[in-house]
Parts: structure tokens; sequence; C-alpha cells
């Protein structure tokens, strides 16, 4: 989906004509410099509220630009149910790789994990980060909403806040977990309904923390008798959340 361009701002159309916006900084800079857009131009915007706005391009300044919002499209490009994805993020590119297929998949939102044996926890720098992440993902595959990225959560106040969530997911490999324990071998959750998703770190969860889990009454998922990484089960168990 080429020239979607995301404003940070709401882009609200009056009745009395046509709506001005000022796109700057680093946006502008691209339209500028990158696509050496020109006066008269059509491009597409969003704001992340569902919809997108066909618009044309005005003046061109040398770091800001005008533009005239033609219309509004409301076009719904979300999955029929809510996923959130709460998941103890892999260090360096994979964390970023791992939230922009997020935001392919159509998770609503990712949760990052402290448990006892997280690598990375994301500081302010590196969530902004992953929220420009977002943007740049969402320009590419044409969400119109964005995927919210939350504030890192450590595991036994997560298993508390997600108490009421009718369907809870934890991914398991079958080789680390306790005689007894009781896996869903079909992994197919609920077809429909708010879902919530969880994947620990490289490390694995601790014992105690996966019965904090079981004693809530998640469920545990195996994937297969092979240890995959954090962000490959991530995206295995959001495609199954979506599956039907
Ligand atoms: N050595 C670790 C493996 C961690 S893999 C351990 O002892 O658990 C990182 C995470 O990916 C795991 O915590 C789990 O949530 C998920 N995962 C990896 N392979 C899986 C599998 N085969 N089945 C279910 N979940 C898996």
């Amino acid at each position: 989906m080429a020239n979607r361009y995301y404003i940070d701002q709401r882009v609200r159309l009056s009745s009395e004509g046509p709506t001005q916006v000022t796109l700057r900084g680093s946006v502008a800079h691209h339209l500028i410099h990158v696509m050496r857009v020109k006066t008269g131009a059509h491009v597409v915007l969003f704001d992340g509220s569902g919809a997108e706005f066909s618009s044309q391009v005005g003046r061109v300044g040398r770091s800001d630009v005008e533009l005239t919002v033609l219309q509004r499209n409301v076009i719904d490009r979300e999955l029929p149910r809510r996923v959130a994805l709460a998941v103890s993020l892999p260090k360096g590119d994979r964390q970023r790789w791992l939230v922009e297929k997020a935001v392919e998949l159509g998770v609503a939102e990712v949760i990052p994990l402290a448990t006892s044996r997280s690598v990375a926890q994301p500081v302010q720098q590196a969530l902004d980060r992953l929220r420009r992440a977002v943007i740049e993902a969402s320009k590419q595959c044409g969400r119109n909403r964005l995927m919210a990225i939350a504030e890192p959560v450590a595991w036994s106040d997560f298993i508390e806040a997600t108490r009421n969530e009718p369907q809870r997911l934890l991914a398991h490999p079958p080789s680390v977990s306790p005689p007894g324990t009781r896996h869903r071998h079909d992994g197919f959750p609920e077809p429909a309904g708010r879902i919530v998703v969880a994947v620990g770190p490289e490390g694995g969860l601790a014992t105690e923390e996966v019965a904090l889990a079981t004693e809530a009454h998640w469920r545990l998922v195996a994937l297969g008798p092979r240890i995959l990484r954090t962000e490959t089960a991530a995206l295995v168990m959001v495609a199954l959340a979506n599956a039907r």
C-alpha cells in the first residue's frame, strides 16, 4: 500500500469545506526529500482512528507540507476478534521484527512481560522505538488502527489483571512441563470472542510462573516437540487465535 502517511493528530473534516492539515517532522521530511512530492499529488493519510483520508498536496515547504483533506473513508482492516499478545520480548532486532509481524497479523495489543528470566525490559526509549515500528508497519500493511504497546508488566500482575478475560492461552513446551501437566494438543481456541495469548522468554518461564497461570485457569498450549524461539511461538499463537 503505497503513499500512506501517518498524521499524529486526529483529522476532523469540517462541513464548511475542505480541511487543511500541515505535516511536519519526519513524515514531512520523507514526503519532501524521499518521495519528492509535488503540489497536486494525491496521498492517503491515516490518523489511527480507524479511518483513512484521501488528500491532495498543496504547498510544499522546506520542512512542512500542506495538504487538503478531501474525503474520510472508514476502512476496517481489523480482525473479527480482539487478540492481545503478552510476550517476554526477545533482544535487539528480533523485538522489532516481532512487533512488525504482530501488526501485520492484526494483533490489537502487545503487552511486554517481565518474567524471572526475561532478557531485556524495554525502557521508555525502546517502547517509543517499538511504537514507531507500529506506525511503519501500519503504513505498509494498510491498518488504520494502531496496535497498542502496553507498558511492561510483571508476570504475577499480568496473571491477576487478566483474571476475567474469557480466553487465556499460554504457550508452554511439553518437553519442560512437569509430569501430569494438561496441554491442549489440538491447540485451537474457541472460534470467537476476545483472547489473550502469552509466550515466555528465551530462558523459559519458571515452574512457579507456569503454576501461577494454571492456578488462574490459563490453558497451556503445546506447539510441537521442538523448542521455538519466543517470536516464532508468538506468531504461531496469534495465527492459532485467528485460524477460524
Ligand atoms: N528453554 C525454554 C524454552 C523457551 S522458548 C524452556 O525451558 O521453556 C520461549 C517460549 O516460547 C516458551 O516460554 C514458550 O512460551 C514458547 N514455546 C517455545 N517452544 C514451544 C513449544 N514447542 N510449545 C509451546 N510453547 C513453546
